[in-house]
C-alpha cells in the first residue's frame, strides 16, 4: 500500500512550470561547465533602462522601504491610468488598478477572484503554461479550443461559441501570444466580442504583456469594445516592456468591484508588492517608450534571422510570428525517431530534452502550452547565440533516425 501524500491535493494536482523547469535544467548543465544556449525562458536579454535603475536607488535613499498600500502607490496607479489612456485609448480610474508582484500574480489573483469550483474557463491553445495550472488551483475546469499553425494559432468566433456552456465563466488569452507570437487584429477581436455580447456571464482575461512587441501595427486591446469592457480584466506588467523581469511588477485593470476583490485577496496573501520596484515602475512609465522601441527593433531583426534559419531545417514547419519574441514550430515529424543512444522521441518534451542534452540548447516542449506537436524557442538572445543555437538544433535534429 502506498503511503498517503502529506501534501495537499491542491498542490499534488499542480504541474511544475515547464518554462522554469527547462531553464533550471539548462542552468544545471551550464553549472557543470557545458556551454548551454538558453532559448527557454521568455525574458528580454536587455538590461533594465538606466533611468529606472536610478529611480530605484533614489527610492532607497528616500526610504521607500516600508509597506506600500496593498493595490500599489497612488502615483503608480495614476501613472498606469495615464498609460492606458495615452497608449491604449482606454478610460480607467486609479481605483480600478491593482498592482501586483508580476503579471503572474495579477493573473492568479484574477482567476481566484472569479472562479468557483467547477466553473469553466475557455482557453485557446497554445496558451501560456501557467494559465491552465492557475485554473486548476482555483478548482475551475479548463476548456480548450485547439488551434494549429495552419490558422496562425488563432480561433474563430464559431469555434468560441461552440465550447460555451452554462458553466462558462471566463475566457483567457494573450495577444500578442506567448507561446506563438500570434496577434489578433481589431477585426478579429470584434468577431469574438460579438459572441461575448450574447453571453453576459462570461468574463475575459486579456493578457497584454507583449503589447509593445508587435510587428504588424498598433496594439489592439479587447477592452476597447464598450459593450464588454466591464467584463474585461486587462493584465499587463513591466517585465517585457521595460526588461524588468526580476523586479516583479505587474497590474490589472478591471471594474471597481473586481479590483476591490483583488485588493482584498492580495491583502491576505502578499500585500503590496516591493516598494522599490513600484517607485522604479513610476519612472519607467513616466519616461515613455524610447527603450521599448529600441528593444523592438532588435527583436524584429532577430525574428528575421531565426525565421530564415528555422525554415532551412528539414522536418521543421514554422510560420512568421507577428509579435512577442517566440517561435512555435511544428516538430512532430521527429516523433517516433531514435536518438544516437537508441531512445525514441515520443513527444515534444522528449525532443526539448534531447535538444538540451545533445545540442546544448534549452527550449520548451509544446505539450506544456497545450499543443504537443510543437516546441517553443525564445529569440530574446543575442544574434550570435541565435545563429549558433539554430546551427546546433539543425545538427542535433539531423542525428535523429
Ligand atoms: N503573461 C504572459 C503571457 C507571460 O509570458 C508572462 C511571463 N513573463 C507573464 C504573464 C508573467 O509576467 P511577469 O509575472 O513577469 O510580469
Ligand atoms: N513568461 C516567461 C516565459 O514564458 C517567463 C517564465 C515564466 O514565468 O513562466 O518563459
Amino acid at each position: 500500500m502506498s503511503t498517503p501524500s502529506i501534501l495537499s491535493d491542491r498542490i499534488n494536482s499542480l504541474s511544475e512550470s515547464a518554462t522554469l523547469k527547462m531553464t533550471k535544467l539548462g542552468r544545471e548543465l551550464a553549472a557543470k561547465g557545458v556551454n548551454v544556449i538558453s532559448l527557454s525562458v521568455g525574458e528580454p536579454d536587455f538590461n533594465t533602462p538606466e533611468h529606472v535603475k536610478q529611480a530605484a536607488k533614489q527610492a532607497l535613499d528616500d526610504n521607500y522601504t516600508r509597506y506600500s498600500p496593498v493595490p500599489g502607490y497612488p502615483e503608480l496607479r495614476k501613472a498606469i491610468v495615464d498609460k492606458l489612456k495615452n497608449e491604449n485609448g482606454l478610460d480607467y480610474d486609479a481605483s480600478q488598478i491593482v498592482v501586483s508582484t508580476g503579471a503572474k500574480q495579477s493573473l492568479s489573483n484574477a482567476i481566484l477572484t472569479l472562479i468557483n469550483p467547477g466553473d469553466e474557463v475557455i482557453i485557446p491553445t497554445p496558451y501560456w503554461v501557467s494559465y491552465s495550472e492557475m485554473v486548476t488551483l482555483a478548482e475551475g475546469k479548463s476548456v480548450f479550443i485547439n488551434t494549429t499553425i495552419d490558422s496562425d494559432f488563432k480561433i474563430t468566433p464559431e469555434e468560441l461559441e461552440a465550447v460555451i456552456t452554462p458553466k462558462s465563466k471566463l475566457f483567457m488569452f494573450s495577444s500578442p501570444c506567448n507561446p506563438t507570437g500570434s496577434v489578433y487584429t481589431k477585426a478579429e477581436l470584434e468577431g469574438l466580442v460579438r459572441v461575448f455580447e450574447k453571453y453576459p456571464n462570461i468574463y475575459i482575461i486579456s493578457d497584454e504583456i507583449y503589447e509593445h512587441i508587435n510587428f504588424i501595427g498598433q496594439h489592439e486591446s479587447i477592452a476597447q469594445f464598450d459593450s464588454i469592457k466591464d467584463r474585461v480584466i486587462l493584465i499587463n506588467g513591466f517585465s517585457k516592456a521595460f526588461a524588468m523581469t526580476g523586479w516583479r511588477l505587474g497590474y490589472l485593470a478591471a471594474t471597481k468591484e473586481i479590483a476591490l476583490a483583488n485588493d482584498k485577496l492580495q491583502g491576505q496573501t502578499t500585500s503590496g508588492t516591493c516598494s522599490i520596484a513600484q517607485r522604479a515602475g513610476i519612472a519607467a512609465l513616466d519616461q515613455g517608450l524610447e527603450t521599448v522601441l529600441e528593444m523592438k527593433a532588435a527583436f524584429a531583426r532577430r525574428r528575421e534571422l531565426v525565421y530564415n534559419l528555422l525554415k532551412d531545417i528539414p522536418g521543421v514547419k514554422t510560420n512568421l510570428p507577428q509579435g512577442a519574441f517566440y517561435f512555435f514550430p511544428d516538430i512532430s515529424s521527429f516523433f517516433g525517431k531514435m536518438d544516437p543512444q537508441g531512445n525514441v522521441i515520443k513527444d515534444s518534451a522528449d525532443l526539448a530534452l534531447y535538444l538540451l542534452n545533445e545540442g546544448h540548447v534549452a527550449t520548451v516542449g509544446g505539450d506544456s502550452f497545450g499543443n504537443n506537436n510543437y516546441i517553443r524557442l525564445s529569440y530574446a538572445a543575442s544574434d550570435e547565440n541565435l545563429r549558433e543555437a539554430l546551427r546546433r538544433i539543425k545538427e542535433a535534429l539531423a542525428k535523429l533516425a
